[in-house]
């Protein structure tokens, strides 16, 4: 039997993820939060990510790739998208959810849309085409920008 109430493939996320206790602020439950905020190096405001560390904003990889260089830069390894609300972890190289992030999902959901996520699910990835800054492949090795 196939379930088909999801998206085509799933974002699988990890849970395991051991970086984002140390790494994410837990002032982040105060924070507001303003998914329109414009990446702080090129002040591009189309595809957003929020470093969850020190909560820079910085442009996805399909604009000018400033989320990944401040990764580099600074070995900030978690980052939460504005454009699909999904938490991408650097050192992980994979999607992580934690319930350490939940006030931050909210908080994202509650400025992108300006309503609560479902409890139940938690986020839900927005049903467009097109995931960011993850890419399709699962093996990961594609090659990066
Ligand atoms: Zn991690
Ligand atoms: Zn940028
Ligand atoms: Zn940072």
């Amino acid at each position: 039997m196939q379930v088909a109430s999801q998206a085509r493939y799933t974002v699988k996320r990890r849970t395991n993820c051991p970086h984002i206790q140390d790494h994410v602020s837990p002032d982040w439950a105060k924070v507001t939060i303003d998914v329109s905020k414009p990446c702080t190096v090129c002040n591009d405001a189309s595809e957003n990510w929020r470093c969850l560390e020190c909560q820079g904003v910085y442009c996805s990889r399909y604009i000018k790739g400033h989320a990944a260089e401040h990764n580099q830069d600074t070995s900030h390894p978690i980052s939460v998208s504005f454009s699909d609300l999904s938490t991408w972890c650097y050192a992980c190289d994979d999607y992580v959810t934690d319930p350490l992030l939940k006030p931050i999902e909210i908080a994202l959901h509650l400025s992108k849309f300006g309503t609560m996520p479902s409890v139940t699910e938690g986020i839900e990835i927005a049903s467009e085409e097109n995931t960011t800054a993850g890419g399709e492949g699962t093996s990961g090795s594609s090659s990066k920008v």
